[in-house]
Formats: C-alpha cells, structure tokens, sequence
C-alpha cells in the first residue's frame, strides 16, 4: 500500500486553514485542519482530482462594451486551464448577450460551458 501526506491551503474562504490530507493508494483516508466542512469537501478533491472556475472576458461584437465576463460551469479540471484561456482568446460573442447565456459548450474538451456573467446590451 502506497501512503502519501499532503499539505494543502483552504481556498474556500479567507482564514485560509492549513489542512493535511491523508492518502492510500491515490484515495483520502484522512484530512484535518479544517475548521468547517467546506474545507473537507475541498480536500478531497484537491488532494484527487483538483478543479478550479475559470473567470475572464469574452469579445463581443456589436456590443455597447467590447467584452463580457465569463465563468466556466461547473468547474474545469486545474490541468486544462491553459487549453480553456485559449478557447476563450478565440471566441467571439455576438451582442446581446444575457447573464446565464451560454457562448460555448464543453469548453478545451471538458464538460464545462462557458456562462456570462453579465448583461451586454447590442449597439
Ligand atoms: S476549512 Fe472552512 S473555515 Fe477553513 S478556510 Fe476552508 S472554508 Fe474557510
């Protein structure tokens, strides 16, 4: 049996608590330090299959603005954040655009969508 200790940050919320992730052959057996369940949740998946939201802006054509902001739903694999920040430097939106829309399904490959994030009236 493989054993494995990580030392990881909470990123769930500002105290930030230092958290200690127990492994056995690639599955969490323990985690402490965290201060709520959050921080567990958080754990587990980090220290297995770590995934983050990606916010940025897409360009939009006809807009009032140039841009929209943007988040990937759900979370993308941390992995594929390079192969997602260039699906979003080639898209392009096209005005108006409406917070909930979706500009562009399964985003770099994965089973996320790119969702705005805000209003962008047409000009
Ligand atoms: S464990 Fe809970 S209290 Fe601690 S940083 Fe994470 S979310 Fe915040």
């Amino acid at each position: 049996m493989e054993k494995k200790t990580m030392e990881l940050t909470c990123i769930r919320c500002p105290m930030g608590c230092a958290l200690r992730v127990e492994l056995a052959d690639g599955e969490v057996t323990s985690v402490s330090g965290n201060t709520c369940r959050r921080g567990e949740d958080y754990a587990k998946t980090e220290a297995v299959h770590p995934v983050r939201t990606v916010t940025s802006t897409v360009r939009v054509k006809n807009g009032a603005r140039p841009v929209v902001a943007v988040k990937t739903v759900p979370d993308v694999p941390k992995d594929k954040i390079f192969d997602v920040m260039a699906d979003i430097r080639a898209l392009r939106a096209e005005a108006p655009v409406h917070i909930g829309d979706v500009l562009l399904r399964h985003i770099a490959g994965t089973d996320a969508d790119h969702v705005a994030t805000a209003e962008l009236e047409k000009v």
